[in-house]
């Protein structure tokens, strides 16, 4: 026991051994929730004596969930090392039990953006759209739009509508984004795909469907964990609701002051409004932080002081004093990049570790100037991208060539086909899909019919067909990074790749082996092809990190629950960071939280940078005004921006802030608003308390004004 209760504090311990009911955990960034949170997994399964399969830990990142189990595994020497994973990840798992309920095949597939272009493709290519109509980015944007605010039932039509009148729906859809629209949904249907925002909704929508299935999972969840609550959304609140129901043990931790998904739906009000939607809710505070030199915190502290609509709340430095932070203003984006590559290898030269510095940055397009620079300066680099790694062609069809296996899906098939070349070109390719058509059989099968067919000579279609039927045959009892390396030597597709001179194709593939044998290693007896290949779809390039001595290049949102030794937050730029986009005090505040974010990620040290210039549409490129936000003397210039400067961004950010709106989604009313309550009547909004999401509403007949919170409908008059 002291063992796991060793190295916290008695706010953590606490969070620790209380394991029953429902306990929030507010506290600021760096004060150990992760660990708290980590340590009661262990403590329930050791201690308290519960399997860890009857406990659901919800972790934001792959990753995270990856670093856990490996813990978990260490600890109790358990394969089952229970549900540790992202909303999106235990909702495959409860699909892949049980998506019988709504007529999908345990075999369905979960879809990442390339498959969603390449289903984009098929639809172009039929209705005759080119990307001047729509980019493939602008599509799967809209389609995500249209299905998380404009139809959210759209999935009903997915699940009800026979595939042929989809398809009716879509032939006769007239506007670009409708024919997109429904061509997609049709495509999904037709293959049992699941994109990302599917997959939370089949899931409430079987428990909301089938009492025994929700029963089943509610009593198997025993106790639920989440972190980085202040980031929930909607639909993943209602699902957390739904499970917690039978037992009633739900532990979540969370810092208001790091919500930084609004835009994606998230909502603080569920983490601070949680003692209401609960009974005999325990609250635990931690305040101080184990993660940054007092310098970094009285930075971050003095930024973040500066929201207006916050609990104050100072972290307390636990660690000594550290070096100062450092800030520099350079005359060109070049020019910044150039600092920081001095300082890197000034550090280097100190023994610093590449791999101990990171790049943090509010946009990827930010990362250009910097690249050019890192390469010149022969400092080895990673850029961290949600998409990036496995996204990548050859991982794709890597991962296509083991789903072939399993699935023998048209996605698959129209990848790798014909990768390495085997005379399959697009005449015979269109000749598979008539056939298919009128069969209504995969690709896969109408070549496996039709291979005797004149249209197949000297074609390579036969060794195709026998390499995959001989992979098929057996691949349930090999391990998954031995799968991989045999198929990929026997297709041919790596003396492909060396003929071609592919070598960084080569190294990645590699890396993918190497996650692979992770995966494998961390998964136990789960790891089976059809778990891992359901599963990969959401990872992201971070997940197939291996700790090569290299500085990472990441977006702020990437590094949310991170820490590292030396940080550069570069571009710190008004139209960079804060993000030109911003235009209500609400999402001024929260770029502010996300800038707050950035600097708690620092250890030892924090680097800010920004550039003179012009931005992409012309106008003149001032110091941010979360630089203006820090107070005097916390920060070092290295070299200080000239005062001329420094006064017109000064009344640059003045007139911007005078242009910032109230966001009427999140507050509803204004002060002084006349409202109308479906009880109390009439009356007038007096204030907005954003802390407890309420607003103070005097009303007509009543003496005394009453808070009533955003969620109760309030009509405007
Ligand atoms: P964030 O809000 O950024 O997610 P967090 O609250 O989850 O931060 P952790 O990541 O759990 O914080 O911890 C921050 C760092 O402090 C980690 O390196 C962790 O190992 C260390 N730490 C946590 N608790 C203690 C403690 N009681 N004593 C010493 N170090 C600690
Ligand atoms: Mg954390």
């Amino acid at each position: 026991m002291e063992d796991i209760l060793q190295g916290l504090n008695d706010a953590q311990r606490e969070a620790v051994t209380s394991t029953e009911g429902f306990i929030r955990v507010i506290a600021g960034a760096g004060s150990g929730k992760t660990r708290a949170l980590s340590r009661r997994f262990a403590y329930l399964v050791n201690e308290v004596g519960i399997l860890p399969g009857n406990i659901l830990c919800v972790t934001f990142t792959n990753k995270s969930a990856n670093e856990m189990r490996q813990r978990i595994h260490a600890l109790t020497g358990d394969n089952d090392t229970g549900f540790i994973s992202t909303f999106h990840s235990f909702c495959v798992s409860v699909l892949q039990e049980d998506s019988y309920a709504v007529q999908y095949p345990k075999s369905f597939l979960v879809l990442d953006n390339s498959d969603i272009d390449a289903m984009l493709a098929i639809i172009y290519e039929e209705r005759g759209l080119t990307l001047r109509n729509m980019t493939f980015s602008n599509a799967r944007d809209m389609i995500e739009i249209r299905k998380i605010f404009k139809e959210p039932d759209y999935y009903l039509d997915m699940l009800a509508m026979p595939l042929n009148t989809l398809y009716q729906k879509y032939l006769n859809a007239k506007n670009t984004s409708d024919i997109i629209f429904y061509g997609y949904l049709y495509q999904e249907k037709k293959c049992f795909g699941l994109d990302y925002n599917d997959l939370i909704k089949f899931t409430l929508y079987i428990f909301q469907q089938d009492e025994e299935i929700k029963l089943k999972w509610q009593k198997r969840l025993e106790y639920i964990m989440i972190d980085e609550f202040q980031d929930i959304d909607e639909l993943q609140y209602k699902l957390m609701e739904v499970l917690c129901g039978y037992h009633g043990n739900l532990f979540v931790v969370g810092d208001p002051d790091q919500t930084i998904y609004t835009w994606r739906g998230a909502n603080i009000r569920y983490l601070l409004e949680f003692n209401n939607a609960f009974p005999n809710v325990k609250t635990i505070m931690m305040m101080e932080n184990y993660r940054s030199t007092p310098q970094i915190l009285s930075v971050a502290n003095s930024l973040i002081d500066k929201n207006k609509n916050r609990i104050k709340k100072d972290l307390i430095p636990t660690l000594p004093k550290g070096s100062e932070v450092l800030c520099h203003h350079a005359a060109t984006s070049e020019q910044e990049a150039e600092w920081i590559a001095v300082k890197m290898k000034e550090l280097h030269g100190q023994n610093v570790s590449y791999r101990d510095m990171t790049v943090l940055y509010r946009a990827h397009h930010l990362t250009r100037t910097i690249e050019e620079v890192l390469l010149r300066e022969k400092i080895p680099y990673t850029i961290y991208s949600g998409v990036q790694f496995f996204g990548r062609k050859e991982i794709k069809d890597a991962l296509s060539y083991l789903r072939i296996l399993a699935y023998k899906d048209d996605l698959s098939f129209l990848r790798i086909a014909n990768s390495p070349k085997r005379n399959l070109g697009k005449r015979r390719m269109q000749f598979l899909q008539e056939i298919a058509a009128t069969r209504g059989c995969s690709l896969y099968e109408a070549l496996s019919q039709e291979i005797d067919n004149e249209i197949f000579k000297g074609t390579k279609a036969t060794q195709f067909l026998s390499l995959v039927e001989a992979f098929a045959a057996d691949y349930s009892v090999r391990p998954i990074s031995e799968l991989l390396s045999a198929i990929l030597n026997e297709s041919g597709y790596e003396e492909m790749l060396r003929t071609e001179g592919g070598q960084e194709r080569l190294d990645n593939l590699a890396e993918l082996k190497q996650s692979v044998y992770e995966y494998e290693t961390s998964c136990g007896e789960e790891s089976t092809l059809e778990h891992y290949l359901a599963h990969v779809a959401l990872f992201t390039n971070s997940d197939a990190e291996t700790d090569s001595d290299k500085v990472k290049l990441m977006t702020v949102h990437t590094a949310k629950g991170l820490e590292f030794p030396h940080v550069f937050l570069c571009a710190m730029n008004e139209g960079i960071f804060p993000s030109k986009k911003t235009n209500t005090i609400q999402g001024m505040e929260e770029e502010r939280r996300l800038a707050f974010v950035a600097m708690t990620r620092a250890k030892t040290a924090l680097y800010l940078s920004e550039a003179e210039g012009r931005n992409f549409d012309g106008s003149p490129r001032f110091p941010s005004r979360f630089l203006f936000d820090i107070d005097e003397g916390l920060l070092t210039y290295t070299q200080k921006p000239e005062d001329e400067l420094v006064k017109e961004a000064q009344s640059f950010i003045a007139i911007s802030d005078r242009h910032l709106k109230q966001d009427t989604e999140q507050t509803a009313f204004a002060v002084q608003q006349r409202v109308k309550h479906p009880i109390f009547g009439l009356g007038t909004v007096t204030d907005v308390d954003f802390v407890k999401g309420a607003h103070i509403v005097q009303f007509d007949e009543i003496d005394t004004p009453r808070a009533i919170s955003f969620r109760a409908k309030l009509d405007k008059c």
